[in-house]
């Protein structure tokens, strides 16, 4: 039956990101679809955990670096035998006029959003061939794979390169039926939106462009991520999938 095909019964999948947001949000639909969610976060995810109970686990790891990696890869092995589904979820944003742009806002969004993404996807790629179980990952891009935006050089050139190294991985890993793909979400009212959502003018200039009308929330994210992490989507490949009310066709 076509709906099975996209329940997630017994599968494992870590989530970066899990205390709030959009990764809670993908964590909750996860649970809600029959996974087991390790879920990765610098600080507790007392909320999530309170949501889901002993069908999410918390991995505390401060993404910053890539001395992170092995540990989320083995204490999730250590917790659930095995890894199914990636979902790179956690991400930064730093705002300033692109003439005074510092090294530090250029590093600290690469590092998160691009060097600790990639090699966290090396490594579960590596036990996903070890397992010969295929996988899927799930990068989270963002309209900024596509636009330039404005104030934001090292979170447009981590999520547009996010977007070019999910083609990349698909292209090398396809084989092993491990499918790398993208998800765009379009302006969606979370942390990463607040000092846009305050500032009266910004706000009103980006609704009035969604055909939709309104901001996205965390739930119309997770159609798409259970789609993308279920069997549903086996022969979706290198695909970045925009949830965005329709902004990008505007
Ligand atoms: P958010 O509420 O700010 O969530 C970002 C998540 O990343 C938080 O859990 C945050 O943890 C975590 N994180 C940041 N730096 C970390 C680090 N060094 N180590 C571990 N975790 C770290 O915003 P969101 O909207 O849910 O963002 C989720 C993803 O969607 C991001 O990749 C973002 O770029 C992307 N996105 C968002 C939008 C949007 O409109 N909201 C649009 C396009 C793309 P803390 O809570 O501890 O900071």
């Amino acid at each position: 039956m076509i709906l099975d095909k996209f329940r997630l019964d017994g599968k494992v999948a870590i989530v970066t990101g899990s205390n709030t947001g959009l990764g809670q949000g993908i964590c909750r639909a996860f649970v809600e679809a029959g996974a087991l969610v390790a879920g990765v976060s610098r600080r507790p995810s007392d909320e999530t955990e309170a949501m889901l109970g002993d069908k999410f686990y918390n991995v505390i790891a401060d993404l910053s670096t890539i001395e992170s990696v092995p540990v989320i890869i083995e204490k999730t092995l250590k917790k659930f035998g095995k890894i199914d589904i990636l979902v790179n979820n956690a991400g930064v944003i730093k705002r300033q006029d692109s003439i005074e742009f510092s090294e530090e806002n250029w590093d600290s969004v690469l590092n998160v959003n691009l060097k600790t993404v990639f090699f966290l996807t090396q490594a579960a790629a590596r036990q996903f061939i070890k397992q010969k179980s295929g996988g899927k990952v799930i990068n989270i891009a963002s309209m900024l794979s596509y636009q330039g935006g404005i104030r934001v050089p090292s979170y447009t050139a981590s999520k547009s390169a996010l977007k070019g190294v999910t083609m990349t991985l698909s292209n090398e890993w396809a084989q092993f039926g491990i499918c790398v793909n993208a998800i765009a979400p379009g302006y969606m009212a979370t942390n990463n939106t607040q000092q846009l959502r305050q500032d009266d003018d910004r706000s009103a200039d980006i609704l009035s462009r969604i055909p939709a009308g309104r901001w996205g929330t965390p739930e119309d994210l997770e159609g798409a991520a259970v789609f993308l992490a279920s069997s549903a989507s086996d022969y979706v490949n290198g695909f970045t999938l925009a949830v965005d009310g329709g902004w990008l066709g505007r």
